[in-house]
């Protein structure tokens, strides 16, 4: 079935000027970019995004971290979307992700925070964050 997913090239990601690899990564797998912006993270759209994690002890250094610098959004299509970018990715923790995945190969494997991409977890967190950072008509 196809599925669209909400991915955020990271600050690490940014810095490390592997915006280009990472999207590349996600073509070369068969996947389509269908939105795509950079945009400056608030306080407001991650106390939203990463309420999951609000009473985490990290929450505030990651949010810290989301702010370093502006972020690439962006909207994926293909068949399985949702899991094929979770794959793609590895693991969130970097250390634990393998050698081929996008985490293991670009993430910092000492800091947990710095793992270079977010990718919607399933179908409603997908429907959500997508709605969440584009407009219908932003979505092509
Ligand atoms: N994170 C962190 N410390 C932790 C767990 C997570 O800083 O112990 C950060 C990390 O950047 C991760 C994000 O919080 O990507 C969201 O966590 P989640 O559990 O949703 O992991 P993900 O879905 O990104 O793999
Ligand atoms: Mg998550």
């Amino acid at each position: 079935m196809s599925e669209k997913t909400l991915i955020i090239l990271k600050p690490d990601c940014m810095k490390k000027n592997l915006a280009g690899t990472v999207l590349a990564r996600f073509e070369s797998a068969g996947l389509r970019i269908v939105a795509c912006k950079m945009i400056r993270m608030t306080d407001a759209l991650l106390r939203e995004h990463y309420s999951h994690l609000v009473d985490k002890p990290f929450f505030g250094g990651l949010c810290d971290f989301m702010k370093e610098c502006p972020v690439i959004v962006g909207v994926l299509q293909g068949e399985n979307a949702i899991a094929r970018v979770r794959e793609l990715l590895g693991p969130t923790n970097s250390a634990l992700a393998p050698a081929g995945t996008i985490r293991g190969d670009f993430g910092d494997k000492a800091n947990i925070t710095c793992n270079i991409c977010h990718a919607s977890d399933g179908a409603e967190a997908a429907a959500a964050e997508v709605a969440r950072f584009f407009c219908e008509n932003e979505i092509f």
